[in-house]
């Protein structure tokens, strides 16, 4: 059985970025995924111009700036101009990644899930969900919120209270029609973020306009989600 130098499990931003350092390094990766290549994860998919590394991807959608609404008495709307952004859908930027990746010499699995990992003389040996084993000298688990193998690994569980809950939506949408108005109002192509009122407590909503798609959604702690007082803002807030 061969041995790699480097085993990382899961393709989000953070697997990647891991497996691609490390097959630019000259270590010998083997990436594995449980979902299929260009896999979506709901995600906001704003980021900035420097941390993408880029000028512009062609699937993605340049911003100028934030737009703050903070509900009470008054609604305030602060544009803070000059920071240069960028929103992706992750289904695009994700499949980019692997691909450079890949192109980095990274072995990628797809569709195989991590179910075991054992530590043997000093290598680390992974059970993939077909029975198949591999041998790694170091090992990078980046499965994201799901903790199932790091917890087989006896790391403490990440405290509830500090977790949040979120409802959101990605759908294809002439942003282009709503950005000039946006634009026409305040001078640049923002994106927003609503903190408080229509019901939400310790959260807030936002609206990202993407390339030919609009994302919404809503974030609270997961606390305040179990009081019930949420599906009531993001109704309102969707309106
Ligand atoms: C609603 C919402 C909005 C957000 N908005 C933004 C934003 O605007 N900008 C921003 O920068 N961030 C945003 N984030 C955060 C961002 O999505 C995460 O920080 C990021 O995806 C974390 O990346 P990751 O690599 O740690 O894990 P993930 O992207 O979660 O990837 C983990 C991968 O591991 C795989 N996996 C898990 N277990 C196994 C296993 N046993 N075997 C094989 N594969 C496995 C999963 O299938 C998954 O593909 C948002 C998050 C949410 C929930």
């Amino acid at each position: 059985m061969a041995v790699y130098d480097l085993a990382v499990v899961g393709v989000g931003p953070g697997g990647m970025a891991t497996s691609i350092a490390a097959a630019r390094q000259g270590l010998n990766v083997i990436l594995f995924e449980k979902r299929e290549k260009g896999r979506d994860k709901y995600c906001g998919g704003g980021s900035t111009l420097k941390t993408l590394g880029v000028d512009e991807l062609d699937f993605g959608f340049v911003t100028e700036g934030y737009g703050f609404v903070i509900h009470g008495e008054h609604i305030l709307v602060t544009a803070i101009k000059g920071h240069m952004g960028m929103t992706v859908r992750r289904c695009d930027l994700d499949k980019v990644l692997m691909e450079r990746a890949e192109s980095e010499g990274v072995e990628f699995k797809e569709k195989t899930e991590v179910v075991g990992i054992k530590e043997k003389n000093n290598e680390i040996v992974l059970m993939d969900d077909r029975g198949e084993k591999y041998k790694s000298r170091y090992l990078v688990l980046a499965t994201g919120m799901e903790e199932r193998l790091i917890l087989s690994l006896g790391f403490p569980p990440l405290p509830r209270e500090t977790l949040g809950q979120c409802w959101g939506t990605e759908k294809p949408y002439d942003v282009n029609e709503q950005v000039a108005k946006w634009r026409k109002e305040y001078g640049i192509t923002p994106i927003w973020i609503f903190m408080g009122g229509v019901g939400i407590s310790y959260g807030y909503f936002w609206v990202f306009p993407k390339k030919g798609f609009m994302n919404v959604g809503m974030g609270v702690l997961i606390t305040e989600a179990k009081r019930g007082l949420h599906e009531k803002g993001y109704k309102a807030g969707l309106e």
